[in-house]
């Protein structure tokens, strides 16, 4: 016999997935609507980094590229998930290091035999075929220089890489290889925070991450709408924060601004 209680609870288990089917039929029913979004998680270490069409692996044309740092590059749209992922470890006290992300063709070669010359090619991807060749790998090591599966750097990003579209491939068994798959991967999951694809943030963008900005500015004292729409208000805002902060005054909010702002939890 059900208490009322249980059967209330059973009620509202019943009614969710109701609720959810009456959706999916209103969208179903209108001509226009975008495809419905993959039920798929793409954080699984089984999943891979997509292969970009019409590029060859290794030999990005440098406007599919955009710059982490000096040393490091990604395939554009892995860049700004990678930045805000470095932010919050850093917020968390985590020192994150990109040691190496895109890796040329003649990149691949070099550390194809560095690694056979000591006795471990599996540490490297045959030539033309490694997921840095893509923009989509990063290596990365913690304040040690390293990447300890005891140590802060690597606890940290099993936590919360997967935030950020990270994921650290099983079969690899590498502990400072992290590849990006954001977009969903080959097992064509869903996207993780899509607004981060097109970094930095700028006036006209209307996304998730624009929210993420306005609640920082707010949390500074800026009384801006926290409503996703990066528009005139926002950018005053920005460049106000950013005249007071010594940062260059340009409204765009990148690694630096963001730092400022701790954007990133
Ligand atoms: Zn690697």
């Amino acid at each position: 016999m059900l208490s009322r209680r249980m059967l209330s609870r059973w009620k509202k288990r019943i009614a969710a997935p109701l609720v959810a089917v009456a959706v999916g039929v209103t969208l179903a029913a209108s001509a226009c609507a975008p495809p419905a979004p993959s039920g798929i998680n793409p954080i699984n270490g089984y999943n891979k980094p997509t292969k970009p069409v019409g590029v060859t692996n290794g030999n990005l044309p440098v406007a599919k590229l955009s710059n982490y740092s000096g040393s490091c590059r990604f395939w554009s749209q892995a860049t700004g998930p990678a930045t805000a992922m470095a932010l919050a470890a850093r917020k968390a006290g985590v020192n994150l290091v990109f040691a190496d992300c895109y890796r040329d063709y003649a990149g691949q070669v070099y550390w194809r035999t560095w690694w056979c010359n000591v006795g471990k090619c599996g540490n490297a991807a045959v030539p033309g075929t490694s997921n840095h060749g893509w923009g989509k790998a990063a290596d990365i090591h913690d304040s040690s220089g390293g990447m300890p599966t005891n140590g802060s750097g690597y606890k940290w990003l099993k936590a919360n890489a997967g935030r950020f579209g990270f994921i650290n491939p099983i079969l690899t068994n590498e502990a400072w290889h992290w590849e990006w798959v954001g977009d969903g991967g080959t097992m064509r999951g869903y996207q993780v925070r899509p607004g981060l694809f097109a970094w930095p943030l700028r006036q006209g963008m209307n996304n998730g991450e624009v929210k993420t900005l306005q609640s920082a500015l707010r949390a500074k004292g800026y009384n801006v709408v926290v409503d996703g729409s990066f528009g005139a208000g926002t950018a005053g805002a920005v460049k106000n924060f950013q005249a007071r902060n010594g940062l260059t005054a340009d409204g765009v909010v990148g690694g630096g601004t963001a730092w400022a702002l701790r954007m990133f939890s």
